[in-house]
């Protein structure tokens, strides 16, 4: 079965980007409903456990219940890993990311910009994400739980949940505050070694 990836750090690692209550109710029960329900999902379409996580969610995403909670399973999966309190400087990014990031838009502070923007402007609950698609870096927003992957090509960098069970205990409805936390927590290393 689909099973949590570990969290690298403490609920309270991320204080004072993120507080330790959401980081529990976020990991242990949201991120842990998706997981129950993917699983209830996956035997229901009496899938093998062994398929590869991207195919499952690229061939049954027609499926409702996999699409919501198997997006719900591997976005997490992906968020709580490309966030930590580990050397959160966009120093640590590799070479290779810094040029495609240089190349692709303009500048480091572009993409922050763009980025930022992106998050601001979907609409309810959603995803911001970093991708590579066709060589060229790009910006991608989905809604609900839906991943660029369900319709697209492309390697996830870097995902960011704009879901108010991010956020709002601790930033209210403030999430342009969030995002801007959020940019202190990335963990360039991870989005680095996803290229
Ligand atoms: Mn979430």
């Amino acid at each position: 079965m689909m099973l949590r990836k570990p969290l690298r750090y403490d609920f309270g690692a991320l204080v004072p980007y993120i507080d330790e209550e959401t980081m529990y109710e976020h990991y242990d029960k949201h991120y842990k409903k998706y997981t129950d329900n993917f699983n209830k999902a996956l035997e229901e379409i009496n899938q093998g456990y062994n398929r590869n996580l991207i195919q499952i969610l690229k061939d049954y995403s027609n499926i409702t219940e996999i699409r919501n909670n198997g997006g719900g399973y591997y976005n997490h999966l992906l968020y709580f890993d490309n966030i930590s309190p580990f050397g959160n400087t966009y120093n640590t990014a590799s070479l290779e990311i810094k040029t495609l990031i240089d190349n692709n838009f303009g500048s480091f502070e572009n993409f922050v910009k763009n980025f930022k923007t992106a998050g601001s402007k979907v609409f309810g609950s959603g995803w911001v994400w970093l991708i590579l698609h066709n060589n060229k870096l790009k910006i991608a927003t989905t809604k609900n739980q839906d991943n660029p992957i369900m319709s697209l090509n492309c390697t996830i960098l870097l995902g960011m949940d704009v879901w108010e069970h991010a956020y709002y205990l601790k930033h209210k409805s403030d999430r342009a505050s969030y995002i801007d936390d959020f940019f202190d927590i990335i963990d360039w290393k991870v989005v680095s070694n996803r290229l």
